[in-house]
């Protein structure tokens, strides 16, 4: 049997600089053996002085790890593929019930054991623990992105459970990021969550956001909107934004120097000019659609894959079933990221935008 074998950067040393050689074997013991034949000094990697494959190692046949399926002895047929993954410094080696749990994403080439441990090693700041922010934090929590700060100062309200899935019935009156920490803790115990239990504003902003890779913006108002997308740019996160309004709900990305949200809007609406969800209302349903498409542009930028869905300005119409998209473009006379910009620190965004840090509702 020839199968491929990936070769990790740490031991390319000892088969001349290759990710990827040939060998083989009937079973994945008689290859690790074959491989130490053809490259000496890599079967000392591979097995410890108890001549086992150490606990820092995984191997991987077809992205699935060893363990769950006959170890040593699970057998390989022509051109399977086998890959050696061993922790590197930071990084992490799944565990057999990690291997698991994630199986069905790393059985996706997309994804794969190396993309999982990528999520395991996220962080991404959820701005608003709301309609928007609930759909995206459980999903990216089931998916396994290892850090999600969830910023939120609101305590959860019967009103909210209408459509804010982290939040049950006898959370009512509790810390919507206490609540939204023990809901998340049930679906997987692999994620950490970071609670900041504090209005973001122009003081602390910089210094939250920098602390994270990916910024999931579900707050549901102009202040905070701008704040969010001047924070972003200022520290050169990306930001995935969303909006839901009655039927309507839009979603959109922003990384630093190809668009932001100020070149779509450069100004806000006069206050009292768009009502918000707790004024006009909002379908259920809808912010579970639109944080779900957040979800997934987070879970793309962690794993550079596909095509984000920056430049764009995806609108979502629930009565008419459609979608839609715009472009967006960077404008040269943004004033933040245009060619000439005049904002080059945080501003007063409840004065720019004639009303306040109101509540994360979404
Ligand atoms: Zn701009």
């Amino acid at each position: 049997m020839t199968v491929s074998v990936y070769i990790p950067a740490p031991f390319r040393s000892l088969t001349g600089n290759r990710s990827y050689v040939e060998s083989r074997g009937q079973t994945v013991g008689e290859l690790l053996e074959e491989l130490g034949a053809q490259f000496p000094g890599l079967r000392e990697m591979l097995y410890n002085e108890a001549d086992e494959i150490p606990a820092h190692i995984n191997i991987y046949v077809n992205s699935q790890e060893i363990h769950s399926l006959q170890g040593k002895e699970t057998p390989l047929k022509e051109g399977d593929e086998v890959a050696v993954i061993p922790a590197i410094a930071g990084g992490q080696v799944l565990t057999p019930e990690q291997v698991l749990r994630y199986s069905r994403h790393i059985i996706m080439s997309e994804v794969g054991p190396v993309g999982q441990r990528k999520l395991l090693g996220a962080r991404v700041l959820i701005v608003g623990a709301g309609g928007l922010g609930s759909p995206a934090a459980v999903y990216l929590a089931l998916a396994g992105v290892g850090t999600l700060g969830i910023v939120d100062f609101d305590e959860v309200e019967l009103s909210n459970l209408q459509r804010q899935i982290l939040h049950h019935t006898a959370d009512v009156g509790r810390p919507k990021v206490e609540s939204a920490q023990s809901t998340i803790a049930l679906y997987n115990p692999d994620v950490r969550v970071v609670p900041h239990r504090q209005p973001l504003t122009a003081e602390n902003a910089l210094e939250i956001i920098s602390q994270y890779d990916v910024v999931v913006n579900g707050a549901d108002n102009f202040a905070t909107r701008y704040l969010v997308n001047d924070a972003c740019y200022l520290t050169g996160k990306p930001l995935v934004d969303g909006a839901i309004f009655l039927f309507e709900g839009q979603a959109m990305v922003f990384i630093a120097g190809q668009g932001c949200y100020r070149c779509l809007f450069p100004a806000p609406p006069p206050p009292g000019l768009v009502p918000n969800c707790a004024e006009a209302g909002v379908l259920g349903v809808l912010p579970g659609v639109i944080g779900s498409i957040q979800a997934i542009e987070a879970i793309k930028l962690i794993l550079g894959i596909g095509e984000s869905l920056v430049g764009r300005l995806l609108i979502f119409d629930a009565l008419a079933m459609e979608f839609r998209q715009v472009k967006i473009r960077r404008d040269p006379r943004c004033p933040l990221c245009g060619d000439d910009p005049t904002i080059h620190e945080l501003i007063d965004y409840e004065a720019f935008c004639g009303s306040p840090f109101a509540s994360h509702d979404g």
